[in-house]
């Protein structure tokens, strides 16, 4: 699998489908696959089964870190004011809800665990408003015909139980739309499709429960360019049989117990790289090479 290097640093918000709750009541450190799978979780899994497993399985911390809550922030923000009438959608009102909305994200335990001061919390806060103001650089809010926001979707797409929350449907002339922001860095032309497949579940997921199929998906990278693509029975077809495979991968691993290391670039990011020897030699071999690059180009320009 080719891997995303715009990917490194994800600033995806926390995805609360990738929460599992009903997996809670399954035993920490006993491989079982999960009640339902969403696309966070196939996405951990494609990446490193073994980064999967501690993740799912040993339920070891995977802090969210400023970018990804900072982006949960925004989200929830941009939720509430979608929520509002068209006329409402306005910058003034979304401040107002940030404000509201704020105390809630600066109690949370992962916010805590960052241990900001008074700066750094202004900074945080001002990171997350570039997110929410950047709304208004890809549309108007106020022409936007919601059908739903934040949509729970439980439903079995090709024989695999799923679960995805939609961020955002609407209306459009032609038919429907399923929206996901992202605060994190749009895609260089190269990765722009496999960035798709999320929000083409999500098309898959809204036609089994409604019997509607999306005509477009897209991400909204907020302050940036959106991204998207016509839903066709075709890209439904693969990204369902992709979802499959990752699922019997899963069923797989969880029956043997292997689940093997996939090193690659975003080992250096990986939470888990203390219990990874295979996993910090990789990080260990691209340090090396990058230092080596860094020197050969200094040598160069003197
Ligand atoms: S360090 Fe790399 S190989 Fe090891 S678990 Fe993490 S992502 Fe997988």
């Amino acid at each position: 699998m080719e891997l995303d290097p715009d990917a490194i640093g994800l600033a995806n918000p926390v995805d609360p489908a990738s929460l599992d709750l009903e997996g809670e009541m399954r035993e920490v450190g006993v491989p079982t696959p999960p009640p339902r799978l969403s696309p966070s979780g196939a996405g951990t899994f494609e990446q490193c089964p073994r980064r999967w497993r501690h993740r799912y399985v040993d339920r070891l911390p995977d802090p969210p870190g400023e970018a990804a809550l900072a982006g949960s922030f925004a989200h929830r923000v941009l939720e509430l004011l979608m929520q509002r009438h068209p006329d409402e959608r306005t910058p003034d009102e979304a401040k107002k809800i940030a404000r509201q909305e704020w105390p809630e994200t600066e109690a949370q335990s992962d916010y805590a665990a960052l241990e900001y001061d008074e700066e750094k919390s202004r900074h945080f806060r001002w990171k997350a408003w570039q997110a929410i103001e950047g709304l208004w650089k890809l549309e108007d809010p106020v022409t936007v015909d919601v059908a739903a926001t934040e949509r729970d979707l439980e439903v079995e797409l090709a024989g695999v139980p799923f679960r995805g929350i939609v961020d955002r449907l609407e209306r459009e002339g032609d038919g429907l739309v399923v929206t996901d922001y992202k605060s994190g860095k749009a895609p260089s032309p190269r990765y722009r499709r496999g960035r798709l497949d999320q929000v083409l579940l999500y098309a898959a997921a809204v036609e089994a429960d409604s019997g509607e199929m999306p005509v477009r998906a897209r991400l909204l990278y907020l302050g940036q360019r959106p991204v998207g693509i016509d839903v066709t029975r075709k890209e439904l077809d693969v990204v369902t049989e992709k979802l499959a495979t990752t699922w019997n991968g899963i069923n797989t691993a969880c029956e043997t117990g292997e689940f093997e290391p996939r090193t690659g670039p975003l080992c250096g990011w990986c939470p888990y790289i203390d219990r990874c020897p295979e996993g910090a030699k990789e990080a260990e071999k691209r340090n090396r090479a990058r230092a080596a690059e860094d020197a050969a180009m200094l040598e160069a320009a003197g």
